[in-house]
């Protein structure tokens, strides 16, 4: 895990909002590897999600009120040294656009007027990652089906 991709002295005070809404922000993907690390005894927990192309990817289940299954009672994340690359960029993400990948940040994250450069510049590589472990296909499905913040996305300018 990229150490410097921590939010935690404002993740702290907002109760992790992006763990337990999942009305309003939907699930992370996750590719077949990212899953497989996490460990087999929490595979109950992932939804495979598999295209008409026989690509696919996962999604994890909700608890009661829409918490993150790995999301503690204590409001900690129980997988932080194996936390999914999109959980590990948000509040931002790369999607495509008609002129190919841009960068969009959740304005709903309290955080997210407060990114220093040096998350930003973290979380840009990390979110270029995880972009690629998609075919686009893939990923735009997951982002029509589940990334539900990213449907009003505030575009980040040249940053
Ligand atoms: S919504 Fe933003 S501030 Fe709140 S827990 Fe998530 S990353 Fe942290
Ligand atoms: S895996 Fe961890 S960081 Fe990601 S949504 Fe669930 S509780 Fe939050």
């Amino acid at each position: 895990m990229n150490r410097s991709l921590s939010l935690l002295k404002h993740c702290m005070p907002c109760e992790a909002r992006c763990c337990k809404t999942s009305k309003l922000i939907g699930s992370p993907i996750l590719s077949e590897n990212e899953v497989k690390a996490i460990g087999k005894s929490y595979s109950h927990v992932f939804k495979k999600v598999i295209l008409p192309s026989g690509k696919s990817y996962y999604v994890i289940k909700h608890r009661g009120g829409g918490r993150c299954f790995f999301l503690s009672s204590k409001g900690r994340c129980i997988i932080q040294d194996r936390k999914p690359l999109d959980c590990l960029c948000y509040p931002l993400k790369y999607v495509y656009s008609g002129r190919g990948m841009q960068l969009v940040i959740d304005e709903g994250c309290p955080a997210a007027a407060k990114l220093d450069n040096k998350f930003v510049e973290d979380a840009k590589t990390t979110a270029m990652k995880l972009i690629k472990n998609f075919d686009k296909s893939t990923y735009i499905h997951w982002l029509n089906n589940y990334a539900y913040w990213c449907k009003k996305p505030k575009r980040f300018g040249a940053r």
